[in-house]
């Protein structure tokens, strides 16, 4: 695997592009109230004001890249802040998507790793709109390029990796897998890759989402107060997409990018969930590695922090996400929210998170009623 891996290291070449100006682009998304919600007390206490402004209760006014109200589908959230990043991704960009908000607010739903059946409908999240549109595009370059196009899927719980592929079936051999030691590791060129975690190489869009479907049900889910399916990990799932020109032999000709799709855990405060033991361990090192992600994209995104340490190696999951996050990538947080009153505390938490991940200046708030 740690061979297979070497393959992906090559990123840092000639063919790639120079980096792009490295800053996030950060989308707030407000699902619909559900049944019980509007049984219970029916109102929201966020208000969109399109096309970047959203509003928290009266006065509590946040400027994004995107705001994408309860009546938004899944086909506008691809299209204005994914569908770019897959762009990126055929000229060797990197690129990372994540998914920010606190259980229950549709970060599981917009990335799309529970809604695998059939060709992109309706429902289909982010991941598999991604699939599609790389094996569509791939299609038409088939005849210039020779495309190769590989998947991880990974979890961190508690500061350990988890390979959700160990035993899918054609991961060859599953003692060996299972025996084999994850571990981060960096290469000369400064790319950092984890190592023993298969990757599965994929010839369609359905052998991909059977890889999906494969590492959900493995996905590790612990009930708490808050959601019994609550997921308490972070799910990073990782295409990695190698282009060469037909008849071109040798690195100089070869283009690899790959592109992370993160489903962040809950970033709900363990005061809320009523926590204790296991719970609230689980809490602290989600906690963790949400501030020190938050750390690394406010370091890379502000032209004055230019220069400085980005602190990378603070969390487990910074340190995966580094090639992503850093200059030869492009980078996109979606975060979601919920617009039920009894969630205002944890949806303000999340703007607060959101705009900090991104330098925007807010707007003055207009037309309140
Ligand atoms: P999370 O992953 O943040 O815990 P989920 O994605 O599981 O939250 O969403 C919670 C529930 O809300 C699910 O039943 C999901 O289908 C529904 N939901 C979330 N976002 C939307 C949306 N934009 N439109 C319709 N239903 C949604």
């Amino acid at each position: 695997a740690c061979v297979k891996q070497e393959q992906s290291l090559t990123t840092t070449n000639s063919t790639n592009p120079p980096s792009e100006k490295g800053s996030v682009r950060v989308a707030v998304r407000v699902r619909p109230l559900n049944s019980v919600e509007k049984s219970s007390c029916g109102k929201s206490c966020v208000t969109v004001q399109p096309p970047d402004t959203v509003i928290l209760g009266k006065d509590k006014s946040f400027t994004f890249d995107y705001v994408f109200g309860p009546e938004k589908g899944q086909s506008e959230v691809y299209e204005q802040v994914v569908r770019p990043l897959v762009d990126g991704i055929f000229m060797g960009y990197h690129a990372c998507l994540f998914a920010y908000g606190q259980t229950g607010a549709g970060k599981t739903y917009t990335m799309g790793t529970t809604w695998y059946k059939g060709s992109i409908s309706t429902n289909h999240g982010m991941i598999p709109r991604v699939i599609n549109d790389i094996f569509e595009r791939a299609k038409s370059e088939m005849t210039a390029y020779d495309i190769s196009i590989r998947v991880s899927f990974i979890e961190i719980y508690n500061e350990d990796i988890h390979d959700l592929l160990k035993f899918y079936p054609s991961s060859g051999n599953v003692l060996l897998n299972s025996n084999q030691k994850i571990g981060i590791r960096e290469d000369e060129f400064g790319n950092v890759c984890v190592t023993g975690v298969h990757e599965e190489p994929v010839q369609s869009y359905e052998e991909a989402m059977a890889c999906i479907e494969s590492g959900s049900l493995h996905r590790a889910t612990a009930a708490h107060d808050m959601n019994q399916q609550s997921s308490r990990s972070h799910a990073i799932f990782t295409i990695i997409f190698t282009k060469s020109e037909k008849g071109q032999e040798g690195i100089a000709s070869k283009v690899t990018s790959q592109f992370q799709l993160v489903d962040l855990a809950g970033s709900e405060r363990a005061k809320r969930t009523n926590a204790s033991g296991a719970r609230l361990k689980e809490g602290i090192s989600i906690n963790v590695s949400l501030l020190a992600l938050m750390e690394v994209i406010s370091v890379l995104g502000d032209e004055q922090k230019k220069g400085s340490h980005v602190p990378y190696r603070r969390s487990k999951l910074t340190r995966i996400l580094t090639n992503s996050l850093g200059g030869n990538s492009r980078t996109a947080m979606i975060a979601c929210i919920s617009p039920s009153d009894d969630s205002f505390q944890e949806t303000l938490n999340t703007l607060k998170y959101a705009h900090r991940a991104r330098n925007i200046e807010n707007r003055p708030v207009v037309n309140q009623d």
